[in-house]
């Protein structure tokens, strides 16, 4: 969407997008149309080339949100699972500041999907003002995050539904390092799949705190579902995890350590721990 420029050593975004107003109506990129900028008001031109997927850019430079990052493949795969008219909304805040949500959904979740690094001052910035989000980072940016989140992965501490996993090292993740304190739910998209072939995300509980990070697998499908129909799913899942950790608190409960292990090799475990119960 946007493409970073220094100039005068000051960075300058410029807004490109999926969606334009023509008329009144939202549009799509298509060869010779022109729109205005849904956020800013300013023209904007249809860029139809082969090189990346169609979309629209302002008309020279122009600073219109700063939060708007670069569009990739990534972003437009995730985007284009939800309705046209609930990607990239305007959502304003009390106090008239506005920003373009790459995802608002019907029941007023804010989905942001983030490839790019994000300075923590910035990402709590964007916490503060759409309050009600959820991230989903693209944890395939950097080689070795994958690998070295699964790693990272702990023993899992409670079984059955909902079930979570307890990281005892998160220094040793960058991506955890980078989601630190994030005070809403985050979706590392891994690019894993389950044994059957169903893509997983791994979730980071708000809760995680003081080096200890509560990572839950969800499946990509139920992520969909929950978003898509509306369902509170995030809050209730939150508080099932804060219901598990005080348990652990309080029985001081401390999980034997299975070696580092890989997704497949997790889900082995996980099998073979429910049998225990
Ligand atoms: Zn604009």
């Amino acid at each position: 969407m946007a493409t970073i420029l220094a100039v005068d050593q000051i960075s300058i975004r410029i807004l490109t997008m999926k969606f334009a107003d023509i008329q009144g109506q939202r549009r799509e990129a298509q060869p010779g149309l022109s729109g205005t900028c849904p956020s800013c008001g300013a023209a904007v031109v249809a860029k139809c080339g082969d090189l990346r997927v169609w979309h629209w850019a302002h008309r020279g430079i122009r600073v219109c949100d700063p939060w708007w990052e670069p569009e990739t493949e990534w972003h437009r795969n995730w985007k284009n699972e939800f309705p046209a008219d609930w990607q990239e909304v305007v959502h304003f805040a009390q106090s008239g500041e506005k920003h373009v949500a790459d995802v608002k959904t019907q029941s007023g979740m804010v989905i942001e999907f983030q490839h790019s690094f994000l300075k923590a001052e910035e990402r709590m910035a964007r916490e503060t003002f759409y309050r009600k989000m959820v991230w989903v980072v693209d944890g395939r940016r950097r080689k070795r995050d994958s690998a070295q989140l699964l790693k990272c992965i702990g023993p899992c501490v409670w079984g059955n539904p909902p079930f979570i996993l307890h990281v005892t090292n998160h220094e040793e993740c960058a991506l955890f390092r980078d989601w630190n304190s994030s005070s809403v739910p985050v979706y590392f998209d891994l690019g894993v799949r389950q044994e059957d072939g169903a893509p997983v995300f791994w979730r980071r509980d708000p809760i995680s705190r003081n080096g200890r990070v509560y990572l839950t697998p969800v499946s990509r499908d139920s992520f969909l579902k929950v978003h898509r129909e509306g369902l509170d799913a995030e809050k209730i899942f939150s508080e099932g995890v804060s219901v598990i950790v005080e348990k652990l608190r309080r029985a001081a409960q401390v999980p034997q350590p299975f070696p580092p292990t890989g997704f497949l090799q997790y889900r082995a475990r996980k099998r073979s721990f429910r049998q225990r119960l």
